[in-house]
Order: C-alpha cells, then structure tokens, then sequence
C-alpha cells in the first residue's frame, strides 16, 4: 500500500466525511417522502407510439408566412405552437406520398401563404408520420390552427365525410395507429376530451377564432365517426392506465387543506378489479348527512367487495369544522372546476368560485386524485334537495340503479347548469359521476344502511 501524503489523505478524509453526510442527507430526504405514505404520484402518460419523423421544409421564411397569417386570423403574430387541441382529418387522396408532396410545397391555400400542412400523417399500414415539429403551427384548421395538432389518415373519398371515416376506422392497422396518437397528445398535452376534434365539426369547437370570418367547410370526421373515434381514445387511456394493485389499500392521504388539514381517502375493496368507484361524503362543509352513508359503506361494502373501491369523508375539512358551506378560504369547492367555471359570482356569497379554476388546494387534491385512479363511477352527497340527480341527456342507468335502491326519487337535469362543479367535470372526462341530495335531516338508521347498499350497488355496477 502506497503511503500517501498527510494533506492529501487529510483531504481525502474531508471529501469522504461530505460525502456521507449528503448521502445520509439524501436518504433522509427520501425517508421523508416515504413518511407520506400512499400520497398520489404524478399520472403516468399514455405511452408514445412508434412515429417515423419525415419533415417538411418548414424553413424561416414559412414561419414568418405562419406568423403573419395567425396575426390576420388570430390577432397575434406567432408560428408557435402549444396544442390544446387535436382535430382529425383524412387526406381524400390515396397515398402517403401524394399528402407530403402537397405539404411541403409550400403552394399558397385560399389565397394566402404557408401553404396546408398536417403535423402527423397516419398511413393506410398504420406507419405514423410526423412531418413537423409538434411546437410547429400547420394549417390544417380554419379557426384552430393556433391551438391545435392535426392528423391526417391517408384515405380517398369514400362517398361523403361520414362513409370516409368510416372506412377508415374499419381498417385496423390505421384506425389503431390514429387511436394510439390522439391518446398520446391528449394525455401528453392533457387535453379534455371535447377538444379531440373532427374538420367537420371544427366551427363548432369552443377554442374555434378566426378574425377574417373564415369558416370550414370540409366533411371530414362528422359527429358520428368522431365519437366513435373518441370512444377508442378513451378506452386505450383507460386500459393503460396502470392499476397500482400494489398501492397499499387503506389511508390515502390525496393532499392537504387551505389550514393545513389532510385530505384522507381510503382505499378498500378489491384494488386489482378492473372497475374503480368512488364515493364522497362530503364536500359542501355543512352537508354532512352523507358522512354516516360513507362510513357505513366502508364497514358493510356488500358487492363494493369486489371493487377498487376509494371513499373520501370530506374534500372540505376546514369547512366541515367551521360548520360552513366553503372552504376557510371562502371559496365553494364545488363551483372551483375548470369546465364551464363562471367567475361573477362574488366573494362572501357562499357560491364564490375562487379566483380561477383549480385555485383550492382542495379541489386540486380532489382532482388529482381522480386523474391517479380513473373511476368508472364517482357519487357525490349534498343536501338537502332530496333527489337524485341526474343529466337531462345521456345514459342515467346508474342514477336509476341507485334511485330504486335508496328509494330517493330521481330529478333529471336539475343542477345541470350550475358553472365549475366537479360532476361537470368528471364527465367531461367521459366518466359517470353524480350527485345524490340527501334531505334536510340526518338520515336515520335504515336510512343510511339503504344508501350504503345503493351506493355499493352502483359502485359494483350491478
Ligand atoms: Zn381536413
Ligand atoms: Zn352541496
């Protein structure tokens, strides 16, 4: 063994004692993440496809031409992109080859440069094509092309928007392909369902601006195709999503209120069956009716037993111990959701919505949570309208379910159009979530044992 000099080894010494002292510094930062058990980890994202990258010459010139056409259509001089928006197309010409050549020739539409492009072509073998950057504006969209990612499916007229699409999704090569991108750039982009758009239904999109008055007037992808096609995402996104059937069951602890309370779920049931429900007592802090029905629920699951089934007491712990509507911080959580959320009503009013959407640690913990487990079914109790309520459109077997269960009656489209609330949300996430109102009083003993077996019994979905 070589001696080495003192200073060195002195040296030597020093680096070692730091060296253990961030490693036991790391470990104990780790230790103290570990210290939060079962806390929700971030939402895993849909997995990228296999996508051969083809460009277009997309050089300077074309996205000064980009710029100067989104400031005549949209008010702002800019090329580029952050998608918020999916709208799919078919290229009515009958090869792969024959699309990119029109994109990359620049050649001017409707009068005006850039020529069209697509950022994504998918080929009739399912080859996904990417032919600019995805942060690239293309002109695909009258109205979108500000906002959105298009995908063209290489397709010839097949007798109208409608029959085309259709063909296009009975080929499974490419339909497969085009399922697995948008579910990609959806969960990438984390973009809500109704803004997967069609061509033929883009004037219709609530993100559509065209400062010209321009209008499309293509027939690709028409609503029937286009839900269909939607339908696919959202299972892929569904079977995907991985079942943490290792997460332990019991306390989940899904964030913390605005004083700093947790916000406790609690994980029962059968975490590896395929159907997830969830069940909440309370997030209105002085309707707490629902409460005795969750905790019932929790001791009695009859089929809830063989469901991943995750029950919340209260989203609203600061305002179930003030005996107050809303959160300590005014705001009422249940008007605190990102669709259709409404700002006018003012602070104090008991229905403040906060200050944007997502402002409450409560709801972001709530929402987070659903994000992470997807539930098939979700339940909400309020009071005291004493009804279940349900959507004046769209499949309500559920609500019925539950309605002949508890022997409340059904009210339909009642709250349906109150801005921000969760259930909106939730179904804007393509999942069942409802609101059952409870009445005035608390519910009595065989009250609350025939809610828990309707609630299990819509958990179960039988
Ligand atoms: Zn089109
Ligand atoms: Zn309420």
């Amino acid at each position: 063994m070589q001696v080495l000099p003192k200073r060195v080894a002195v040296t030597l010494l020093g680096v070692l004692v730091l060296a253990t002292l961030l490693w036991l510094a790391s470990d104990e930062a780790e230790r103290g993440t570990a210290a939060v058990e079962g806390a929700v980890p971030a939402r895993s994202e849909y997995p990228k496809p296999r996508i051969e990258y083809d460009p277009i010459p997309y050089d300077r010139k074309r996205k000064r031409q980009m710029a100067n056409y989104s400031n005549r259509h949209y008010g702002k001089s800019e090329w580029r992109l952050e998608p918020r928006a999916i709208v799919l197309h078919y290229t009515a010409g009958s090869t792969y080859e024959s699309a990119f050549n029109t994109f990359a020739s620049n050649a001017p539409a409707l009068g005006e440069k850039p020529g069209v492009c697509a950022q994504f072509v998918v080929d009739k073998d399912g080859t996904i094509y990417q032919l600019t950057r995805l942060y690239v504006r293309c002109r695909h969209t009258i109205g979108l092309n500000h906002v959105s990612v298009g995908i063209e499916m290489v397709q010839e007229d097949a007798g109208g928007g409608a029959a085309t699409s259709d063909v296009i999704l009975d080929r499974r090569a490419q339909a497969r392909s085009a399922v697995a991108l948008a579910a990609w750039l959806k969960s990438r982009y984390r973009i809500p369902m109704r803004d997967l758009v069609g061509h033929a239904t883009a004037n219709d999109s609530r993100l559509f601006k065209d400062l010209e008055g321009w209008r499309n007037d293509h027939g690709d992808w028409p609503k029937g195709p286009l839900k269909v096609f939607r339908k696919r995402v959202s299972r892929q996104l569904k079977g995907s999503r991985d079942r943490p059937a290792r997460e332990p069951r019991g306390r989940v602890v899904f964030g913390e209120s605005a004083e700093g309370r947790p916000l406790i779920a609690r994980r029962s049931g059968d975490p590896g069956s395929g159907r997830t429900a969830l069940i909440v007592g309370e997030i209105h802090g002085d309707e707490e009716a629902g409460l005795p029905v969750v905790r019932r629920l929790r001791r009695s699951p009859g089929p809830a037993a063989n469901v991943d089934l995750w029950t919340v007491g209260t989203v609203n712990p600061d305002g179930h111990a003030a005996d107050r509507r809303t959160n300590a911080r005014g705001v009422d959580l249940n008007r605190n959701f990102s669709v259709d959320w409404d700002g006018s009503e003012p602070e104090g009013s008991g229905y403040y919505p906060g200050p944007e959407p997502f402002s409450e640690p409560e709801s972001r913990g709530l929402r987070d949570l659903i994000r992470r487990i997807d539930p098939d079914v979700t339940i909400y109790y309020h009071q005291p309208w004493g009804a279940v309520l349900a959507p004046c459109q769209g499949a309500v077997q559920m609500h019925r379910l539950y309605s002949r269960v508890s022997g409340l009656g059904i009210d339909r489209c009642r709250g349906e159009d109150l801005p921000g609330t969760a259930t909106k949300w939730q179904r804007e996430r393509n999942e069942i979530a409802f609101v059952v109102e409870l009445g005035d009083d608390r519910l009595g003993d065989a009250g609350v044992r025939r809610h828990a077996r309707a609630a299990a019994r819509v958990a179960a979905g039988r």
